[in-house]
């Protein structure tokens, strides 16, 4: 994997409000169902249809916080808007994205799932222990300070 991946990931992840995203129980049941080149499929058709065009109308909206792998990853990784593209990745916003722009966009995304699905820390978080069936998920993005500290990764996923 190209240094420049590994290096933004690491910086990404010391970012408080992107580390804060890690992917659920249910998330990584939906990677190893679907197998990562599907999913790389989904990350490719997401970026090319709601992030790529010059011209987004709901641009920092277009990325839901929950309901797929590739989305979290997305926020995770500053790949979510044009906005965060242009302030992490440096691709101007208003400008289409060229395809090699868009692989490497989804590169990110991809090796930021690989590191969550693979990791020996992806081991469930306190909240995710509490059984299943009595546990409504949370949202990524809920405050919770407390919760918070106790996070131990992804920043060690990534210095392995
Ligand atoms: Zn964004």
């Amino acid at each position: 994997m190209p240094a420049d991946i590994e290096n933004i990931l690491e910086r990404l992840s010391r970012s408080k409000f992107r580390g804060r995203f890690c992917l659920k129980a249910k998330d990584k049941d939906y990677v190893r169902q679907k197998g990562l080149k599907t999913i790389r499929r989904h990350a490719e058709d997401f970026i090319a249809k709601r992030i790529a065009p010059a011209r987004i109308s709901n641009d920092g909206r277009q990325t839901p916080m929950k309901g797929h792998p590739v989305f979290v990853a997305q926020h995770a990784t500053a790949c979510c808007c044009r906005q965060c593209i242009s302030k992490w990745h440096g691709f101007m916003p208003g400008t289409e994205l060229t395809a090699e722009q868009q692989k490497y966009l989804t590169d990110v995304i991809m090796r930021w799932i690989e590191i969550q699905n693979q990791s020996p820390y992806a081991a469930p978080s306190p909240v995710d222990i509490i059984p299943k069936r009595r546990e409504k998920p949370r949202t990524a993005v809920s405050g919770d300070s407390r919760r918070q500290k106790n996070r131990q990764y992804p920043t060690e996923n990534l210095l392995i």
